[in-house]
């Protein structure tokens, strides 16, 4: 047999496996650490595992900037990585900003506290992009195996989670907060290891920026470097009180920061950018996505907000006397992931073979309905608690399953369509899009959890509801440009 490929990883190149244990140990931190975000936040001063004491309204909300941040810096990342340090250097880079991140965290005072999370966003916003754009370029353009290398890079932050949740929930709700954002650390730590140690087997995969002229790059460099510069001014002011936020107010306006810079640069691409007519069709359509997206990841990420303080406050825990870490839960979503993804997998290429493969907008209304059925059921549990409280847990589990079927729908192929749809030459920018919508999702998810706890359970229906509202109206308005998308091109 002639082996023309590199077939070492499950029929993949062997280069996959470095980004598949990068990655792994990157979300195990992620997710892990973000577990005990709000719980930390909000947890008393007092106690065997004193929290910061902070209402729910402002724990939510800088969560909800943490989480958008982290997904906004993508886009920096990119650029840095295309033009300046390469992607291999940009993940390798943001792995080591990230531990130091999660070590800053693990300092048991307040102080450090945002200091530790703004490294945790600058480090993420180096490698999440980056990586997933390696990913991309282990496999030559006709590559077949390109779909299949991104599921089974999917499978790599799902069993990240797993042991994030599993890990760091334990230790940091059972022993104390800061041993549980330590042992996000010593993951990440791990996986700058093997990246260090494996990095050469992605050849020169994502190694060398784009090609410039010297003159040019310098430029670039004294520019990012000054850019640098007025950044960690604004972070020094910030971190030492001299300029004061009010985390609720800076979660607002940056949401309409962030919508504002997405919705710009999708009109630019639209209108400016010398698109072809097809492009621009296919660009229409990312758009329609992209909403869906955002609508998306405003429920999802809840599961460490609202939902995260539902399972503490009125939700019974224990199993045969042991009372669980409120983060296992969500282990919930990753073991569905890894369970349902082939199955899902197998319900497109079924319905594919027989011609009825869902349109891509269809996909997320499908994706999207699953998210407003879980908060139905969502809504259903707040009513039996506000009878008898703690309810089983069986609530919240049914909800995450609900919205992993959901996940399913629109996130593995979410990804896959931005590099499909995307103009060529605006690839790398592309991809900084599809994050933006996670960046929207998220802060809207702190500012959405902050509302639903401000009042105890008085107010989780009512927004819980109108969530649910505003789910449906936009799976309808994607199923009607679904069907628009199919009469043009049939016509
Ligand atoms: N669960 C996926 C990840 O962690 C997607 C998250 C997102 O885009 N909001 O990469």
């Amino acid at each position: 047999m002639i082996m023309d490929k590199d077939t070492a990883f499950f029929g993949h190149p062997i280069g996959l496996r470095t980004l598949f244990l990068t990655e792994m140990w990157e979300r195990m931190s992620y997710y892990g650490m973000r577990a005990l975000l709000v719980l930390y936040m909000t947890g008393s001063l007092t106690g065997f595992n004193p929290g910061m004491g902070l209402s729910a309204m402002d724990a939510n909300a800088i969560y909800g900037i943490y989480v958008g941040m982290v997904y906004f810096m993508v886009v920096p990342g990119g650029w840095i990585a295309d033009n300046i340090l390469g992607h291999q250097k940009a993940v390798l880079l943001g792995a080591i900003i990230i531990a130091l991140g999660h070590f800053t965290l693990a300092i048991p005072i307040e102080q450090t506290f945002f200091l530790g999370l703004i490294l945790v966003v600058l480090g993420t916003g180096l490698l999440k992009g980056n990586i997933s754009t390696i990913v991309g370029s282990l496999y030559r353009d006709n590559d077949q195996r390109r779909d299949s290398g991104y599921t089974i890079f999917y499978m790599s932050i799902n069993i990240g989670s797993t042991l994030g949740f599993l890990i760091c929930s334990y230790l940091g709700e059972k022993i104390g907060w800061h041993y549980g954002f330590g042992a996000a650390g010593v993951g990440m730590a791990f996986g700058v290891y093997q990246y260090i140690n494996y990095r050469h087997l992605l050849g020169d995969a994502g190694l060398n920026p784009n090609d410039m002229l010297d003159s040019r790059r310098a430029s670039l460099i004294s520019w990012t470097k000054r850019s640098l510069v007025l950044m960690f001014i604004v972070i020094g002011l910030g971190l030492f009180g001299l300029i004061s936020i009010d985390p609720r107010v800076f979660a607002e306006n940056f949401a309409y920061f962030l919508t504002i810079v997405a919705g710009a640069y999708f009109i630019y691409l639209y209108g400016f950018a010398g698109l072809n007519s097809s492009e621009k069709k296919n660009l229409l359509l990312l758009f329609v996505l992209f909403i869906g997206a955002a609508a998306f990841w405003s429920g999802f990420d809840q599961s460490a907000s609202s939902l995260s303080i539902f399972a503490r406050d009125y939700t019974d825990l224990s199993i045969a006397g042991f009372i669980i870490p409120i983060g296992w839960l969500q282990f919930a979503n990753p073991i569905f992931v890894v369970t349902f993804a082939p199955i899902f997998a197998g319900i497109w290429a079924h319905l594919g073979r027989m011609n009825m493969d869902p349109s891509l907008p269809l996909k997320f209304a499908i994706g999207l309905i699953f998210m407003a059925l879980s908060f139905i059921v969502m809504v259903y549990a707040v009513k039996l608690a506000m009878v008898s409280a703690p309810v089983g847990m069986q609530w919240l589990l049914i909800t995450y399953l609900l919205q992993t079927w959901g996940e399913l729908a629109l996130s593995p192929i979410g990804l896959s369509a931005f590099s499909k749809y995307s103009p060529k030459k605006y690839m790398g920018q592309m991809f900084g899009l599809w994050f933006l919508a996670s960046a929207i999702g998220g802060v809207l998810a702190g500012l959405l959890g902050g509302d639903a706890t401000v009042d105890g359970l008085n107010s989780v229906q009512p927004i819980f509801t109108f969530m649910i509202q505003y789910y449906v109206v936009i799976a309808i308005a994607l199923i009607v440009m679904a069907y628009l998308f199919k009469k043009k091109e049939s016509s």
